[in-house]
């Protein structure tokens, strides 16, 4: 048996137990008896994730759920696959639920043809849907559930004592999941969530992407004070809630007012 690396009491993270990238931040919580894990990445480190979780003495067939965060391929892409192996129960917000059991290409970002990125995206049954305030649990473990959208509508955050996994709302460096039309990026939601985030007594935030860090309401005030602009930023096309100077062309033109050079 692996020695266990716990980051905090019954919580390991495996890219940090392993000493390798498996590309996002994968958390395995140990309910003692039973365990879960929140995200399991892509397919190409499945293998090394299930092999690794093995090693460090869980019984496969003990996994409670597999949850996901929401539904971004570098997120879920094996979640199908770690499901049929661990015979599991898969979790997710209903609107994480619709796009995965469709397999959607664009709302999961496997596909932006564009950029040339056309990755596969396998359908995968959600088992249970997870809502606001459902609470998960795991052997001794109580999970809440908080919808958080913004990045993605069937965006989750999960609350355990002391801790909230905070999906892709906010890094250490203040930067936010991907703001993006096609993934059903909502700027007001996405400023409430992180507005729920900085007023919760949360101690430490166990982000999606990147080191875990202390909560300081600092950082959450500069990503909703930099989305608040964005609000009315043609930078963020149909994203805006309003343009101000499109406004203002609009009624210049009404008026017959020639442009002040
Ligand atoms: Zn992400």
């Amino acid at each position: 048996m692996l020695h266990r690396k716990y980051l905090f009491p019954n919580v390991i993270e495996l890219n940090l137990q392993a000493g390798e990238s498996f590309g996002v931040n994968l958390y395995l919580l140990d309910g003692g008896g039973e365990w879960a894990l929140i995200d399991v990445g892509q397919e190409d480190t499945l293998d090394d994730v299930i092999d690794l979780i093995r090693k460090l003495d869980f019984p496969l067939s003990k996994c409670k759920m597999l949850i996901a965060t929401h539904a971004d391929v570098d997120h879920v892409q094996g979640l199908d696959a770690a499901r049929d192996r661990l015979k599991a129960k898969t979790g997710a917000h209903p609107d994480a639920a619709k796009a995965l059991e469709a397999g959607d290409t664009v709302q999961t970002y496997a596909r932006i043809t564009a950029q040339n990125i056309d990755m596969p995206m396998p359908t995968c049954k959600i088992d249970v849907k997870l809502n606001e305030g459902d609470e998960i649990k795991i052997g001794k473990l109580k999970l809440k559930v908080w919808h958080t959208p913004g990045h993605t509508p069937g965006q989750l955050s999960f609350k355990l004592g002391n801790l909230l996994f905070s999906g892709d709302n906010i890094y250490k460096d203040a930067c936010v999941g991907a703001i993006d039309a096609h993934h059903g990026s909502h700027l007001p939601s996405f400023i409430s969530s992180l507005q729920r985030i900085r007023d919760d007594d949360a101690e430490f935030l166990l982000p999606s992407h990147g080191p875990v860090f202390r909560k300081d309401p600092a950082i959450l005030q500069n990503a909703i004070d930099r989305l608040t602009k964005y609000q009315h930023m043609a930078d963020f096309g149909t994203c805006l809630v309003s343009w101000p100077l499109e406004e203002e062309w609009k009624r210049d033109i009404l008026t017959g007012k020639m442009p002040e050079l």
